[in-house]
């Protein structure tokens, strides 16, 4: 079952959900200090590509997260499929 990590938008605490759907939510509440405003990080092992358009959309700081996500030979390619799709470039 994949692990989904959220980070926590006013603590940045990260809260991981274990998801067997197919779409996992946008949001959970944060564990440490109960705030909706949570969003999803994209990890090598949750990765798709139509959730990380949406989060490239929301986040200013999309780019330095996956700088800081992506280590991987794989994670680095998708990087380049993210760059091109990005909607404001
Ligand atoms: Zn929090």
């Amino acid at each position: 079952m994949p692990l989904y990590p959220y980070r926590c938008r006013r603590c940045q605490a990260v809260t991981e959900l274990l998801w067997s759907g197919f779409q996992p939510p946008d949001h959970v509440p944060c564990e440490a200090c109960e705030s909706e405003e949570t969003y999803r990080v994209i990890g090598v092992n949750a990765y798709h590509r139509s959730d990380a358009q949406k989060t490239a959309r929301l986040d200013p700081k999309y780019d330095k997260l996956v700088n800081a996500t992506a280590k991987s030979a794989d994670a680095a390619s998708e990087r380049h499929l993210l760059r091109r799709m990005k909607p404001f470039e």
